[in-house]
């Protein structure tokens, strides 16, 4: 428990206490888990994948699958090619994935393997038609967002390539580090509008698969490899969130000259319009009435209950694309952000905030990158809030403050439904506006006087 969280704070350059993020390998995982067939890979200890797949099961609640090069001491002082070469030929013998996504570790990255060698030198002895990739997700840099990008900018180096010499009218779409639900959403709104694309990578239906009596080791979801091969060949990329897309989308644009534009995560009314109208720049396509319908739900409740949050203190964290994109949502329902954090490094996350914040006319929040969940409590504690918005892990802060929290991003450890429902998009916003809605009303009827106790809110 956090009760005894100090107010003051001391001046901390290498001590992080209470971290806001999680390390490189678990984002490459979740990356290459969102290519159909793929099998992720973890070169080093049986600890580290150990834990990567742990956090992402719990996440998900659906078993994640993983191998890993399974480092003893020999591997730790001689390196760990042999294990890789010999770890690659078991996985397509015994478990017969399209394509293995490798991803290092500290423990290999500190020794130096070079996995790309390693992975050239293994080709021949693997079954014709196999691919094998590989990002560098050392730990004791970025996060998990960075793992992320690292993973689906590979998928980029290994897999895309341009074969046509004009570019045809698909477009690729690089939907960050979102949930199974929201990439699902994100599709849904792309077919609404009736244009062709490519995204990737794709893990709906994948981590959150249904339930069928029969085990699965591939689900049905994931981008297939000849998609992303294809992506080389489209007009243009939009990459959503600068963090977890950007890499990928310009790696595409260096690569097979696609070119690339970079918006914020479709959160919010305002995000989501951006996304639609990016959409319809490049493809001249046309909003559905459907769309529109949802639009005008989503603000119709935006006015119907502003009472309950217009004017209320927000603290937000997690990670960075999310919390960008949340942190105009909350201004649009006339809520203030005064701290707003993220565990992943960047001063881009500071700028970007502090942009949105001087655009509203809002002085004086608290914004960092690289942040802990330390310093949030202690600004919480200076500078009161009315709720909290993140993910899990800010239960301790909420329940030592009594504040609610309203549980958004990566990882939720104690609740359902994340990745069955989205946050993107209309509907997303409209789950997200009943969910902040819900949290205040909640506390209210717990703690308001027996007068007060209202049946209508
Ligand atoms: S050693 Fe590095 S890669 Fe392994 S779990 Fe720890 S932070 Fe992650």
């Amino acid at each position: 428990m956090l009760n005894y969280t100090k107010k003051d704070s001391a001046e901390r350059s290498a001590l992080v206490v209470n971290p806001a993020k999680t390390c490189q390998p678990i984002g490459a995982m979740y990356a290459a888990l969102g290519i159909h067939n793929c099998l992720p890979h973890s070169h080093g200890s049986q600890g580290c994948c150990s834990y990567h797949r742990m956090h992402l099961t719990r996440h998900y609640r659906d078993p994640i699958m993983s191998s890993t090069s399974s480092f003893t001491e020999g591997a730790c002082v001689f390196g760990g090619k042999s294990n890789l070469k010999k770890g690659l030929e078991n996985i397509f013998n015994i478990y017969n994935p399209d394509i293995v996504a490798v991803n290092s570790t500290c423990l290999s990255e500190t020794i130096g393997d070079d996995m790309g060698e390693i992975i050239k030198d293994t080709m021949p002895s693997l079954p014709e038609g196999k691919i094998v990739i590989h990002a560098n997700t050392p730990s004791y840099t970025g996060s998990h967002i960075t793992g992320f990008s690292n993973m689906t900018k590979a998928m980029v180096t290994y897999l895309a390539n341009a074969k046509a010499e004009t570019k045809n009218e698909t477009i690729n779409v690089i939907p960050g580090f979102v949930e199974p639900s929201d990439m699902k959403e994100i599709k849904r709104i792309l077919d609404l509008l009736g244009v062709k694309y490519i995204m990737f990578p794709d893990t709906s239906n994948v981590v959150n698969a249904p339930m069928t009596g029969r085990y699965q080791m591939y689900p049905d979801g994931g981008t297939p490899v000849k998609k992303i091969k294809k992506s080389g060949d489209s007009q243009i990329t939009l990459a959503l969130g600068e963090f977890s897309s950007k890499d990928g989308a310009y790696e595409l644009e260096k690569k097979c000259n696609v070119p690339s534009k970079v918006i914020k995560l479709p959160i919010g009314v305002k995000a989501t319009d951006n996304f639609i109208m990016s959409v319809l720049e490049y493809t001249g396509a046309e909003v559905p009435k459907e769309l529109e319908i949802e639009r005008g739900q989503l603000v119709d409740l935006m006015v119907d209950i502003h009472n309950h949050y217009h004017g209320k203190k927000a603290a937000i964290f997690g990670d960075p694309d999310t919390v960008i994109a949340l942190t105009e949502m909350v201004i649009s329902l006339g809520m203030i952000p005064v701290h707003v954090l993220t565990g992943t490094p960047g001063k881009a996350f500071d700028n970007k905030v502090n942009k949105i914040l001087s655009e509203a006319g809002i002085e004086n929040s608290n914004v960092q990158n690289a942040g802990d969940l330390m310093a949030l409590h202690q600004w919480i504690k200076n500078s009161p809030v009315d709720i909290l918005i993140g993910n899990t892990y800010g239960k301790y802060i909420a329940r030592a403050e009594n504040i609610p929290l309203v549980r958004v991003g990566f990882p939720i450890l104690d609740r359902v439904g994340h990745s069955y429902f989205p946050t993107v998009g209309y509907q997303g916003a409209i789950r997200l506006i009943e969910k902040i809605s819900t949290a205040f009303l909640d506390q209210y009827d717990r703690e308001c006087a027996e007068e007060d106790f209202e049946l209508v809110m």
